[in-house]
């Protein structure tokens, strides 16, 4: 444990340098200095009514909510800040795949104020745990770089240990829904000392179809979970699928 955290600290410390010797340039304009200028933070509009009171999605109220009629959400609600486009997706891709603590500080404050609309009461924080082999390959999990600051600012504590990821998965990327379902299929392990008659907040970086925060909910709800809220920084637009 004392290991991790070392060895999270010396990663920090070492991209704040590596910031400082090479400032990032801004995802959306390209101008040095930050990863999203301010005059580029001004454009993000954060998701707006109407969406899916479920799974937060983007929909048309008189035809219904397509994600939700194609899968049984197990979680409570799942919300997100943007949709997944833009300057949103390529800061996300940059923190996903260079790490930035800076990005992850910003998303972090973009998901307080859109779980701040919330009525939601969580005991605790927990990010989409990454497999063993994925954490050893990127180093962190861009997830729980997002949900610690969001813990810390909601006053409720991160609870690494809740949920991990058993084993390795398929990328998501490129598989259709029934493929996401299936490759997730057992892929998470709750500690049910921990979860048993909580509500929990789960943290994601993108929700695409679902299918990651509801097998998440569905193993913390086996667990004995009570309420599992769901929270992403992007969200994919169903009605252009
Ligand atoms: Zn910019
Ligand atoms: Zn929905």
């Amino acid at each position: 444990m004392v290991n991790t955290h070392l060895r999270q600290n010396q990663k920090t410390i070492a991209w704040e340098i590596l910031d400082w010797i090479f400032p990032p340039s801004c995802c959306g304009c390209g101008i040095k200095g930050a990863v999203i200028c301010p005059s580029c933070r001004k454009s993000l509009t954060l998701l707006e009514e109407p969406v899916c009171r479920i799974c937060g999605k983007p929909f048309d109220p008189l035809d219904g909510c397509k994600t939700c009629r194609s899968q049984e959400m197990r979680f409570t609600s799942a919300r997100a800040a943007f949709l997944y486009q833009g300057i949103v997706r390529e800061a996300i891709h940059q923190l996903k795949y260079s790490g930035n603590l800076e990005i992850s500080q910003v998303f972090a404050n973009y998901l307080l104020s859109v779980y701040l609309k919330q009525n939601w009461e969580p005991d605790f924080v927990i990010a989409v745990p990454l497999s063993k082999e994925k954490m050893n390959e990127r180093g962190f999990n861009q997830s729980e770089w997002i949900a610690k600051p969001l813990a810390k600012a909601i006053r409720k504590p991160y609870l690494k240990g809740a949920l991990r990821k058993k084993q390795d998965t398929d990328s998501q990327v490129g598989l259709g829904r029934t493929e996401r379902i299936e490759n997730l299929r057992g892929a998470f392990q709750a500690e049910p000392i921990l979860v048993r008659g909580k509500n929990i907040l789960v943290i994601d970086d993108v929700m695409t179809t679902g299918s990651t925060f509801n097998e998440c909910a569905g193993t913390l709800k086996a667990s004995g979970a009570k309420d599992v809220f769901c929270l992403s920084v992007a969200t994919t637009d169903s009605l252009k699928d």
